[in-house]
């Protein structure tokens, strides 16, 4: 069986459609490549957000639901999402956020390399971190961040869980993860291929309380299988292991299937086809709302229920006038 290829995307809740539209792609520069609905619930918009043409490995995407009340980050949870930098782009971002009053952390490195810590306008968790190496992600020429310090898609995940050992053996065992390193209660784990969104690390504290799902929380998290023969191989798989894994879904630009990690920590397992130019030409992802044929029909009903937002136009930054504040 083929080992998971790494992190397909990650899915979060947040309230304020136009705050996180004018955060993930005007500030982070994540270009948003799908607007379309949450499936299960067609009253609140569902954004997807990536490279150029949201490649799986870079795909941040947020359910907005303007009353939710702000979720509290604990046990059971994804407890902060990263991409990639160069190594060469740590000052750049450092003074980047902070020019969007953006507050960061403390200057810190882990297993070696820059991490950069931030929230997002609802509080979520957010790291920038260095890594070595190749990283297929297609560079989104419009954005607002120059080529050389552009975001390279996902670094990974951090689990905050009260032990590791079980959802440990789960990527183990079961998903072709391996134990790559330890540093003081922090457990790495590295998925096989040589490319984007490779890790996923396991924070325990055994005392921490478990997190209350909110605004500002991770919802699930979905790893990348190549095509739906191998989604069905795991399917069998985490079914024989005991794992309540749910039939496999259509979410329109992949299908999934879903299961509960031990730490508690909702998986999903997508495919990489058939991407997000299904609907709509690259030159124009995001611009329009799209729904799947099943809710067409409802277009007007739908449309009359979702909040209006824009998309501002981004402003390039240029990173001498950074560099210079
Ligand atoms: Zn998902």
């Amino acid at each position: 069986m083929q080992p998971i290829q790494g992190l397909h995307h990650i899915t979060a809740l947040a309230r304020n459609p136009q705050t996180n539209v004018n955060f993930y792609h005007n500030v982070l520069g994540q270009r948003l490549v799908k607007t379309t609905v949450n499936f299960d619930d067609p009253g609140t918009y569902h954004f997807y957000y990536g490279d150029k043409v949201g490649t799986p490995g870079s795909i941040m995407t947020f359910f907005p639901w303007p009353m939710a009340a702000r979720g509290v980050r604990g046990n059971g949870e994804v407890g902060a999402s990263a991409y990639s930098i160069d190594a060469g782009s740590v000052d750049f971002w450092r003074n980047h956020l902070a020019s969007n009053g953006v507050t960061v952390g403390q200057p810190e490195t882990r297993f070696g390399y820059d991490v950069i810590s931030f929230e997002d306008p609802d509080g979520m968790a957010l790291e920038l971190i260095v890594k070595d190496g190749p990283a297929t992600y297609q560079f989104w020429e419009d954005g607002p961040i120059p080529a050389e310090h552009a975001l390279r898609a996902f670094h990974g995940v951090t689990l905050w869980l009260a032990e590791a050992e079980r959802t440990g053996a789960l990527l183990t065992e079961q998903m072709g993860y391996e134990l790559v390193g330890q540093e003081g209660n922090r457990w790495r784990f590295k998925g096989a291929s040589d490319d984007i969104g490779l890790y996923v690390d396991i924070l325990v504290d055994p005392k921490r309380p478990a997190g209350r799902m909110g605004a500002g929380s991770v919802h699930h998290i979905a790893f990348r299988t190549r095509d739906d023969s191998e989604q069905l191989e795991y399917q069998q798989q985490l079914a024989q292991a005991g794992l309540g894994v749910t039939p496999v879904r259509d979410r329109q630009y992949f299908r999934s299937i879903y299961f509960r990690s031990p730490g508690g920590v909702l998986f999903e397992i997508a495919t990489d086809a058939p991407g997000f130019a299904i609907d709509e030409p690259v030159e124009t992802l995001g611009q329009s709302l799209k729904l799947p044929a099943w809710y067409e029909p409802r277009r007007r009903e739908i449309e009359a229920i979702l909040p209006p937002f824009t998309i501002k136009p981004v402003e390039k930054v240029r990173q001498a006038e950074v560099i210079n504040e």
